[in-house]
């Protein structure tokens, strides 16, 4: 027991929170699971935490019990909120919910740095939020680490290296910027009700300043255009980026016949810079 708040089941039959497949709703009801996702984020004393999406309050009652400093939470289900008002009753000044959906909600007002952002995402929104979360208009953003709960095979795609299947998009955009690592895999059955797929928390830390100088809207072109058509050859997919594809990619050591999941980051931003530096990046 972490507080002394009734156990998550009872929460859940006493404010008749059925699980709304829509709203993505997967509950984790083991506290003593919350907890060790909330210990997954680092040193939670003197920071404070933004959560996505904290449902009855599982992962929330973790994170204050793990000493977060204040706790800002933003909840789309209104059922949700009577529960969550008797964990803020319970930690007095410590847990602030706003009841809207986080993809319209500005957050930044109500937090001071340093700042983690620790959620059980709804998996309808999860990968967007990320995207918007590593791709502010200026760097560094907001928050200093994410701590946050995926699909395995979205998890896999953050962490994946050159040559594996999961490696794409989603991993050179992360790992531009930040580090990342899965801390913990859950099955199915941590969750009420259980998914369909298996879940991992996935641990990012954000980098100072990106891993290699890139103009940011040069390089997710040039990575979009290249996974667009993951089986072409470079020379073939990225033809619509520059007129002298061929010309960029030998003068960056990238043979023109290579794929883009041999490709790692280093070379994409070498590349991002030749195309930027003859006028040709992206607008
Ligand atoms: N954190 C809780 C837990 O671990 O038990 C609930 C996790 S559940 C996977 C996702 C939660 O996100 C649900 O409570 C759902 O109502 C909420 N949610 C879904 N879409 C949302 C959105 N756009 N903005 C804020 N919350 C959302």
């Amino acid at each position: 027991m972490i507080d002394d708040l009734p156990p998550l089941r009872e929460v859940i039959a006493t404010h008749d929170l059925r699980a709304k497949k829509a709203l993505g709703q997967n509950f984790l009801l083991d506290l003593n699971l919350t907890a060790r996702i909330a210990r997954a984020a680092g040193d939670l004393r003197g920071a404070d935490v933004l959560e996505v999406g904290p449902g009855p309050g599982g992962l929330t009652r973790g994170l204050l019990a793990e000493g977060a400093r204040r706790v800002l939470a933003v909840e789309k289900d209104p059922r949700c909120l009577p529960a969550l008002a008797q964990i803020a009753e319970a930690y007095p000044g410590r847990l602030q919910v706003i009841g809207g959906d986080a993809l319209a909600v500005d957050v930044t007002a109500h937090l001071t740095p340093p700042i983690k952002i620790v959620s059980n995402l709804p998996y309808n929104v999860g990968t967007e939020l990320l995207i918007r979360w590593l791709t502010p208009a200026q760097w560094p953003p907001f928050w200093d680490t994410l701590t946050l709960m995926f699909q395995r095979e979205v998890a896999d795609r953050i962490v994946a290296r050159p040559g594996s299947k999961a490696y794409g998009r989603l991993s050179l955009m992360v790992q531009w910027r930040a580090e990342a690592r899965v801390v913990l895999h859950l099955p199915p059955e941590a969750f009420t009700p259980p998914p369909k797929v298996s879940s991992a928390v996935v641990h990012i830390t954000r980098r100072a300043t990106p891993l290699y100088p890139a103009d940011q809207a040069t390089l997710t072109r040039v990575i979009a255009a290249g996974f667009n058509q993951r089986r072409k050859m470079l020379r073939a997919s990225l033809k619509g980026v520059a007129p002298d594809i061929e010309g960029h990619l030998t003068a960056v050591g990238i043979a023109p016949t290579a794929r883009a999941e041999e490709i790692g980051l280093e070379a994409f931003c070498a590349l991002a810079r030749s195309v930027k530096d003859a006028g040709q990046g992206a607008a």
